[in-house]
């Protein structure tokens, strides 16, 4: 583990003139202003409870990325308010960030001034000392500030995702106020993750909360149980703070028929028994982005049969939903600050006018899910080995260092990087070839071999980017590119895979919410 918390190897001094300096500071600030003064115009932007933004430290500030806009936003918050602390503690600002930012030159390029510094956050991180979190606690001891973004990722759904353990783990061992700075729930409608674009118009502010503390006093032993009795406390007070003026509930909808609140339980019925294949099979070349909601209603809430969403953008009215197994066609439309809304057009009579909030139906796709066996050549399988899923056309990498790069050799994937120090975002193409998914292991066939991911040693698992699968092997990351594939619906099935695993000899697995 040694080899991935050498974290100030890349710290590289930088000499700039007067005039260099200016020109640095104006590309790394410009962005930020370019997007403050564009978001007041578009999506109304203000700061709400900048009263509550501590003058000087120790304490944790906590930001979110909802979206892309939401993620400028914590840089603006970033460069403006922080520059103010940063007057009375120049010294010691530690931000976390995730390590994929380190392959833009934007990020990689800041350099490291005195304790100010920035460290990297691998996807579903690979615990406290990966983190670096011993010097986050230090730097909050000399009265410094941290800036984390406790989820780690972007909701899929517009739901919030629960805090990873680092924000837990150093306000508990340090006692120190934790400073919620959320984007507004609004951030999630102006630019959903399955939409290709975002919208040009909407609601989102940036919602500075009360600071809290976890404990009176710092805690000299933490232990899983208070880290998780923490995160609850920490989501239901950033609940408060990012559904403002309301609530999730609110922010949902209600559930209803024709206009009328629906009572029963939901039992949601197709218009007719799946056709399999479809008619009319026709994405060549389609990009995945574009497929907009086929990407998180990757099952169809209605028939449960993979892949079969077809969503229609409409510049003026509704977009159109259908789906090409069960015949169901909806119509799809957005409400500002809430969750989008999705309604039976054509289908089952008990069905047509059912009108819920997307994340219901998200509820009803994912409902039963089952891994079923399909027949693939070319893959010697073991006794009693299936295969579940697969794709074509898929960049595997390693970061480096990996045992990988002196020579590609069949079998049981490395468990291990070669030790040495890390490059952040360091990862190499070990060519192009077939992912399969089956019951024992996740299988990469290339040109020079076949190598397997067996289940038991997963330790993450997670979608970066757009389409990337990210795993880690052991302490292992390795990432493979899924063009023209729904990246949830490859998280749900080796999540789902790895989790069952896991749940055997009962080791940690993170995940992304699926
Ligand atoms: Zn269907």
């Amino acid at each position: 583990m040694a080899t991935e918390v050498a974290a100030d190897d890349q710290a590289q001094e930088k000499t700039r003139g007067p005039v260099g300096e200016w020109l640095y500071n104006l590309k790394m600030r410009a962005p930020w202003f370019v997007a403050a003064a564009l978001f007041r115009v578009m999506y109304r932007f203000k700061v709400v409870g900048e009263e509550n933004f501590p003058s000087t430290g120790p304490f944790i500030l906590c930001l979110n990325e909802y979206s892309l806009p939401a993620l400028l936003v914590s840089g603006w918050i970033a460069i403006v308010m922080l520059e103010r602390v940063m007057e009375t503690t120049p010294e010691s600002i530690q931000s976390y960030m995730m390590e994929e930012l380190w392959s833009f030159s934007f990020f990689s390029d800041i350099p490291t001034q005195g304790a100010s510094e920035l460290k990297p956050l691998m996807p579903q991180g690979a615990g406290r000392l990966a983190l670096g979190l011993l010097d986050g606690v230090k730097v909050l001891r000399e009265g410094g500030m941290i800036n984390i973004n406790p989820e780690g990722d972007v909701t899929w759904d517009g739901r919030p995702l629960r805090p990873g353990k680092a924000l837990a783990w150093l306000a508990l061992h340090t006692g120190v106020p934790i400073v919620p700075a959320l984007a507004s729930i609004g951030a999630y409608d102006i630019w959903p993750r399955w939409r290709p674009m975002p919208h040009l118009g909407g609601l989102m502010q940036l919602n500075i909360g009360k600071p809290f503390t976890l404990v009176d006093e710092p805690m000299a032993a933490v232990e899983p149980e208070d880290i998780a009795a923490a995160n609850e406390l920490i989501f239901k007070k950033f609940n408060e703070v990012r559904f403002l003026p309301g609530s999730q509930e609110d922010w949902a909808g209600p559930l209803t028929r024709n206009g009328t609140p629906v009572k029963d339980p939901l039992v949601l019925k197709p218009a007719h028994a799946p056709v399999v294949p479809w008619p009319d099979v026709d994405k060549a070349g389609e990009s995945v982005r574009k497929r907009g909601l086929a990407q998180l209603l990757w099952r169809c809430p209605m028939c449960h049969t993979e892949d079969a969403l077809v969503h229609k953008h409409h510049q003026i009215g509704r977009d159109k939903v259908r789906c090409r197994a069960c015949g169901t066609r909806w119509s799809l439309w957005r409400v500002v600050h809430h969750d989008y809304r999705m309604r039976v057009e054509e289908g089952h009579p008990d069905m047509v006018g059912l009108e819920l909030p997307l994340t219901t139906w998200y509820d009803e796709a994912r409902r039963d899910f089952e891994l079923n066996a399909i027949d693939v050549p070319g893959i010697n399988l073991r006794p009693g080995e299936e295969v579940y899923l697969t794709a074509d056309g898929v960049n595997f990498k390693a970061y480096r260092p990996s045992p990988l790069f002196d020579g590609l050799t069949s079998g049981e994937a490395p468990r291990t990087m070669t030790p040495g120090s890390r490059t952040y975002a360091a990862h190499e193409s070990l060519g192009e070839g077939r992912l399969l998914v089956t019951s024992e292991r996740l299988v990469w066939q290339g040109p020079e071999g076949e190598m397997s991911f067996e289940w038991p040693h997963f330790t993450a698992i997670n979608i970066v980017m757009m389409g990337t699968l990210y795993i880690r092997y052991g302490p292992a990351p390795y990432r493979f590119d899924l063009p023209g594939q729904i990246s949830l619906r490859w998280m749900t099935y080796t999540g789902t895979l790895a989790k069952r695993a896991a749940e055997v000899d009962g080791h940690e697995l993170q995940m992304m919410r699926f």
